[in-house]
């Protein structure tokens, strides 16, 4: 029997070689029939024996090309018209309207093969690319995405580049960014100052400097890297300097899989890990010895490990005997990465000694993204290039909503529908440069998703940037969300989940509905509103910013809770660390309460215990102490875990952290290594945690918990804590497509303002600003000075 049936199919469907591909599906059936981009996706129409047609149904999802991601497949019968061709239809004028954008994929295996083979066309040209791989998000000027949108525009197509263009059967088909030596973008080499030399091969003459130990400034997919080779202790201590990065881990590119083995432990997980089609910077632990410069990641047990991505990387180590290059965002600090090449020369022209350019415009700056694997899991760190801008799918439609984010690791949320659109990361805000960057997003975003949203999400710190540029908006309802609430509903949102949950919100810094710095909290929470059932008891952070610079004030401060004036008298080492006037003035100053504001946090509690036991009293990057104490772990001398007290009658509960301190200086008293130590922390929090999880299931009847915040990227910490949960009868959820650090809060922002605008409440609006003193309290306690020490 003869049918003919239309098939809409919504996602990433446009851009990706989609039609090729129904196109070669259809016609080795010897189908009939259409296919055409709409404003949704694409819609096929094919006529043949059912059976066929019917085939033609079942393979269309699984063999789709690798960048298309498919959402949905509707299918009708429709009335056969005779027709015996299959052919693809021009696209219509406002046909990508609603369709979804291909993030920046690296270079694929075909275009590889073609690149290094000698008899190819494209043989060693550096911007080699097809439908199936390429630049797309950073070439984007806006929409429809074709080649008048992007930043080729520019270069016209040589005959032979637009025969694939053309052909529907040619993986190049389509492919906007297509180009080759006689009619695409090249590659020059310029001195510091950006002056160009006349030099025959640029990837040569870079190699060459590289190889020297020199600092290269090369100009990626979504920016600037500076590189230098990774094995020269000299050259990365040069870059540090320069760069005026102190301990901060580089990321390290490596040529091939078999060499990263050499450097870092490689199972089967992280090996998929390193060859996805994003290549992402990988946590990976480091070998020991590793013939890597110290100085690549001082006091850190992991690697930011990734493979090359574009073929100009390819170029470099293919070329070479090079075998690993430091690859670290071309900027100062915690600037954003430098994009354009007058741009790089203005802001790395002291950092590089030499400048790898091109002449292919990056339109929209994107760091490279970092995961890790824990717990039989892949979680983002930084969710950047290869992710942005696929969205993430949300179980309900929603108004246009945008959420602005944090003030560290900002990134924005736009939603659309069913999807939730997150930013690439954009910085810490304070940093001019960021809070530039922040702007372009916002209006980049609007533009190329088409969305005008009436609500804007916003954390309820008052003296945060993002706060400040919604303030001033106009036309549009605002909505203030709490930074663990946010925290909360992000991990509800991914996980599709709808009813009341139990969450840990773990992290550094947040700002409370008291006017107290918050980051030890246990909620119950729902899109709409949440209760702060429990969290660590406050303690002043005295000195604000200055505590979080240097965490032996917080183990100071623990001290003095836990044991009072008497605390001087503990013949701990800690003390003899520490210059005494120091000690007493910081004594003095909680005493007399002077810029202590206080807090809950658990990130400072991490780092009042990695200065109690010597580890690191004072740090050069975020978490740098949380993050070394928890390296420092022996899962083989660990005892039994640390008491900590609860106060159950309290309402909001008071988990206290003074028997924990007790302990620890037992401990110290006794000789306790610092990683038996570490051990029985970590096990101590995990315990106390469960344990309120089960308190509040009985007292509430819910059994669904949701962790989140950035304390979370501890890998011992969210495992244990999944798993005690777990055995217990929880049922938990964590994140996998967002960070759970400050990354990931936009999507909670935006998913509770737009549950508040669905149910017509929008009270949340600039709510409880508290007293003046508070706020100045609380805004000296946000790490400032992060944003040129790390
Ligand atoms: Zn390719
Ligand atoms: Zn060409
Ligand atoms: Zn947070």
């Amino acid at each position: 029997m003869q049918v003919r049936r239309r098939i809409h199919v919504a996602g990433i469907v446009q851009g990706v070689g989609f039609r090729p591909y129904v196109y070669r599906l259809a016609t080795e059936r010897h189908l009939a029939g259409q296919i055409a981009n709409t404003s949704s996706g694409v819609v096929i129409e094919v006529e043949g024996a059912a059976e066929v047609v019917e085939d033609f149904l079942s393979s269309l999802p699984t063999q789709a090309p690798p960048l298309a991601l498919i959402t949905e497949i509707r299918v009708v019968e429709i009335d056969r018209t005779g027709e015996i061709n299959f052919c693809i239809l021009p696209s219509h004028p406002s046909a990508s309207v609603r369709t979804l954008i291909s993030p920046d994929i690296a270079t694929c295996a075909d275009c590889l093969r073609e690149m290094f083979d000698p008899a190819d066309r494209r043989y060693r040209y550096p911007f080699i690319n097809c439908t199936n791989c390429g630049p797309r998000f950073s070439i984007l000027k806006g929409i429809p995405y074709d080649r008048p949108q992007t930043s080729m525009s520019i270069f016209p197509m040589c005959p032979n580049c637009l025969a694939e263009y053309e052909d529907p059967r040619n993986r190049r088909f389509h492919a906007q960014p297509n180009a080759c030596w006689e009619c695409g973008p090249q590659l020059e080499f310029c001195d510091s100052r950006g002056q160009r030399l006349s030099v025959e091969d640029p990837i040569a003459e870079a190699v060459a400097k590289l190889r020297a130990g020199d600092i290269v400034a090369v100009k990626g997919l979504g920016g600037f890297h500076l590189a230098v080779d990774a094995t020269n202790s000299g050259a990365v201590e040069r870059l540090r300097e320069r760069k005026r990065r102190i301990e901060k881990p580089f990321a390290v590119m490596v040529s091939n899989l078999e060499t990263v083995s050499h450097f870092c432990m490689l199972g089967a997980e992280e090996r998929e890990l390193l060859c996805l089609p994003q290549r992402p910077i990988a946590l990976l632990p480091r070998k020991d010895p590793c013939p890597l410069a110290d100085s690549v990641a001082p006091f850190n047990s992991d690697l930011g490990i990734f493979l090359p991505y574009t073929p100009i990387h390819h170029l470099l180590f293919k070329e070479s005997d090079l075998q690993a290059l430091v690859m670290t965002s071309g900027n100062l600090s915690e600037e954003p990465i430098a994009i354009g090449n007058s741009e790089a020369v203005a802001r790395l022209g002291d950092i590089a000694d030499w400048f790898l350019f091109h002449n292919r415009e990056i339109l929209l700056r994107c760091d490279d993204s970092v995961l890790r694997r824990t717990g039989g899991r892949t979680r983002q760190i930084r969710r950047s290039r290869g992710f942005v801008p696929v969205p993430v799918f949300l179980k309900r439609d929603f108004p246009p909503t945008l959420a602005v984010g944090g003030e560290l690791k900002n990134t924005i949320c736009l939603l659309r529908g069913r999807e939730a659109f997150l930013s690439q990361h954009i910085g810490d805000l304070e940093n001019v440069e960021a809070y530039k960057f922040f702007h372009e997003a916002v209006d980049h975003f609007q533009r190329i998703l088409e969305v005008r949203p009436g609500i804007v999400a916003y954390d309820l710190h008052p003296d945060y940037f993002s706060t400040r540029w919604v303030q001033k908006q106009q036309g549009i309802q605002a909505v203030g969300v709490q930074h663990h609430h946010a925290h909360i509903a992000s991990c509800m949102a991914e996980n599709h989940l709808e009813a009341r949950v139990i969450g840990f919100a773990l992290d550094g810094t947040g700002y409370g509905t008291d006017g107290h710095i918050w980051g030890g909290e246990v909620l119950l929470a729902d899109y709409v509103d949440f209760k702060r059932a429990a969290h660590l008891a406050y303690v002043p952070l005295p000195g604000g910013a200055a505590a979080i610079r240097e965490p032996w004030r917080l183990a100071l401060s623990h001290l003095w809770a836990s044991f009072g004036p008497d605390l001087l008298k503990l013949p701990i080492p800690f003390f003899r660390k520490i210059p005494q006037a120091k000690i007493l003035t910081v004594l003095r100053m909680m005493e007399r309460q002077v810029n202590s504001p206080l807090t809950s946090s658990c990130g400072r509690l991490f780092d009042a215990v990695a200065a109690l036991i010597n580890i690191r009293h004072e740090v050069n990057y975020e978490a740098q102490a949380a993050i070394e104490l928890e390296m420092c772990r022996d899962e083989a001398a660990a005892g039994r875990p640390y008491p900590f007290g609860l106060s159950e009658a309290g309402d909001p509960m008071q988990i206290d952290s003074r028997p924990l301190f007790q302990a620890i200086v037992e401990d110290l008293l006794r000789g306790a290594t610092m990683g038996e130590i570490s051990q029985r922390f970590h096990d101590g929090l995990v315990e106390a945690l469960a344990a309120i999880a089960r308190i509040l299931r009985k007292r509430t009847s819910m059994n669904t918990v949701c962790l989140s915040g950035g304390t979370f990227q501890n890998a011992c910490l969210a495992s244990h804590l999944e798993q005690q949960l777990q055995s217990q009868g929880f049922e938990v959820y964590t994140h996998s497509q967002v960070p759970a650090g400050d990354g990931g809060i936009s999507l909670g922002q935006a998913v509770v303002a737009a549950h508040h605008a669905l149910s017509g409440d929008l009270s949340l609006r600039f709510t409880k600003r508290p007293a003046g003193r508070e706020i100045n309290n609380i805004a000296a306690a946000i790490p400032a000075s992060f944003c040129h020490k790390s």
